[in-house]
């Protein structure tokens, strides 16, 4: 039965599967304004409308979905925790999303500290009494859960606009 969802995600069909074609003159970058632009009008309707709590959630889930498509894309032929953090920090770094690194991680990969330096939603934003980075989180929660098939809860602990200037996310298996 044909969907009857007009929005749904699809890496290839939203997205789009050749940036060749379909910016050959201007190529497949934008400035980080463009999309903080995007992110932050929506997110502001979105808690005008909803409040804070569940725009909150709604980014984490929308964040969820794609850590799923980015692992798929990027990441899926990681065989173990070592070459999976290698993957993601080649690939935020060739996309400009951040500066990733692994802080600590538990020999059994139960429990993650993960930082992002320099990280795309949140970095240089005056300082706040709260983090911000919840798609972050969603992000790095769908990347763990494809990769590993458990589920992960993801909270950032630190945050540029704490003051840290750089993102840190603890991970705990749920
Ligand atoms: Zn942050």
């Amino acid at each position: 039965m044909e969907s009857q969802r007009k929005y749904e995600f699809d890496w290839d069909n939203t997205v789009g599967a050749d940036m060749q074609v379909a910016r050959p003159s201007l190529g497949p970058s934008t400035r980080i304004e463009v999309y903080r632009l995007f992110q932050f009008t929506l997110r502001d309707i979105l808690e005008q409308h909803y409040g804070t709590e569940m725009a909150d959630t709604l980014f984490r889930e929308a964040g969820v979905m794609a850590g799923r498509a980015f692992f798929e894309k990027f990441l899926s032929g990681a065989q173990d925790v070592a070459s999976l953090s290698n993957k993601v920090q080649e690939s935020f770094n060739a996309l400009g999303i951040g500066i990733f690194r692994v802080e600590s991680a538990r020999q059994d990969n139960s429990q993650f500290i993960f930082t992002v330096d320099e990280d795309l939603d949140c970095s240089g934003l005056p300082d706040t009494a709260d983090v911000v980075c919840v798609y972050d989180e969603g992000f790095i929660q769908g990347v763990l859960e494809s990769f590993s098939g458990k589920g992960f809860n993801v909270r950032e602990i630190d945050c540029w606009c704490t003051g840290s200037r750089t993102c840190r996310f603890e991970a705990k298996v749920v």
